[in-house]
């Protein structure tokens, strides 16, 4: 049954289309990109646009203000330069806040009841790099008290100065989340930090949970048993955690993945409607429907997803002794948007409890060493070439002529003739390239740099790593 708070937000929703920027589709963007989607709105009378200030390398830090209500909402994205989605998802929600459509009256409400004032990107310089951190190596989500960096003193200045009511904390989670005793990634998981050690329940906390319950229950629409609950142990240094104590009702919002989603665009969707629903409960006090049991039920987060989980392999066909192999990817910017993929045997033996993106039963398979071969010249190698040398086995191009970049952009591992005993092997915390065959040793599974892959069925588009 589709809740009536959930209504209106499933409604716009029906039309997300209409709202989504098209000009950023990707997870990696430049502060520039940013500043361009951004420009459109300048001049729309809905909307107040200011600089707030600049990070340390001297980017802009732009606040954007909608309505003249009297209850005061604050969110902020992305003071981790390498969590993205929410800046997206508040993109489409200034396209949705200045359209002209038959949702005009919910418009109008909302800037009647509220002051919405949204804090994109606060973290543009860890933005340009794509890493989490501030340009000094800070992380600004553990600066709240002593407030060491120019960023998270303008946070804290918005926080003083705007007094907001309500506050939302936007940030992305790794990849490797799943609701807790399932293999489902928690595409959103959701947190009203604690403001004290004992992680008591005050007015101002209720309220958030109250919050969280209403989102969760308008994601159950769209990710049924995808929404998971963040880990409450205080933490008195981070934003969450310090805004809350000053009597701010605050909701974290982690975007989490979805399978097959690697640009985010379905969690950024998602955050776009959990939104849009909890400014409907604000400016309605529809919240207050809601409780902290129900916050309470929503499930725990847990870490326990792979890239790839490999069960029961046979690691020696004589002894017939069979492991789990857990294997994991992680992403490396090239310059915004591209990145290249590094995967990685990250747990071996009983990994009953784990679960994968992608999951092969492999009791009948064992695990073996990929092949290599020598080459002169890395211009002969094409897409034809590189399907032939994988469907025999072969992950492996030795050569002294190594590029100088860390990956190649085919499927294949380029390999100086010193590295290649370990490049080969199957062990724990190393590169993810081996086999996996049968009883009659014919080739059933290729993994190759911590991809899946068929012998008849190669995607050209991973990438290959140069190990030296
Ligand atoms: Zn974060």
């Amino acid at each position: 049954m589709v809740n009536q708070r959930s209504e209106i937000a499933l409604k716009i929703t029906n039309q997300y289309a209409k709202y989504h920027i098209n000009q950023i589709t990707t997870n990696r963007f430049t502060h520039t990109s940013f500043i361009n989607a951004l420009a459109p709105f300048k001049n729309n009378s809905k909307l107040t646009i200011s600089t707030i200030g600049y990070s340390q390398e001297g980017r802009l830090i732009k606040s954007i203000s909608f309505g003249k209500g009297k209850t005061n909402v604050l969110l902020w994205s992305q003071m981790h330069g390498n969590e993205s989605t929410a800046t997206r998802a508040i993109l489409d929600l200034l396209q949705f806040l200045t359209s002209n459509d038959e949702f005009n009256s919910f418009r109008a409400e909302l800037a009647k009841k509220l002051t919405l004032q949204f804090i994109p990107m606060l973290n543009p310089d860890g933005t340009e790099r794509f890493q989490r951190r501030t340009a000094t190596e800070i992380d600004m989500n553990r600066d709240a008290v002593q407030l060491q960096t120019p960023e998270g003193r303008l946070l804290m200045d918005v926080v003083d100065k705007f007094k907001p009511d309500i506050a939302f904390n936007l940030h992305d989670q790794r990849r490797f989340y799943n609701v807790k005793n399932t293999g489902v990634p928690s595409s959103i998981s959701f947190l009203a930090p604690a403001y004290n050690q004992a992680r008591e329940v005050n007015a101002t906390r209720k309220r958030a949970m109250q919050l969280i319950a209403g989102m969760n229950q308008t994601l159950q629409n769209y990710i049924p048993d995808g929404v998971g609950l963040y880990d409450d142990a205080y933490s008195y240094r981070s934003f969450g955690d310090a805004i809350q104590a000053k009597g701010i009702s605050t909701v974290l919002v982690e975007s989490g993945w979805l399978p097959q989603d690697m640009e985010k665009e379905g969690v950024r969707k998602l955050n776009f409607t959990a939104l849009l629903a909890a400014f409907d409960m604000i400016s309605t006090n529809g919240f207050k429907d809601y409780s902290v049991k129900e916050y309470e039920a929503i499930p725990a987060i847990d870490d326990k997803l792979f890239d790839i989980l490999i069960k029961n392999v046979c690691v020696n066909a004589s002894s017939k002794s069979s492991v789990d192999i857990g294997v994991s990817r992680t992403e490396h910017l090239i310059g915004h948007p591209n990145y290249y993929s590094a995967g990685q045997i990250n747990d071996l033996g009983d990994l009953a409890s784990f679960y994968g993106f992608e999951t092969i039963d492999a009791q009948k398979l064992t695990v073996v060493e990929g092949k290599a071969k020598a080459i002169q010249n890395l211009q002969n190698i094409s897409t034809v070439s590189v399907k032939r040398l994988l469907k025999q086995g072969i992950l492996f191009l030795i050569t002294e002529n190594i590029p100088l970049e860390k990956h190649v952009p085919f499927p294949i591992n380029i390999v100086h003739p010193r590295k290649l005993v370990q490049a080969r092997e199957i062990r724990f915390e190393e590169k993810a390239n081996f086999l996996l065959i049968d009883k009659h040793k014919t080739i059933k599974y290729i993994i190759l740099n911590g991809f899946v892959m068929k012998p008849n069925e190669i995607n050209t588009s991973v990438n290959g790593l140069v190990l030296v």
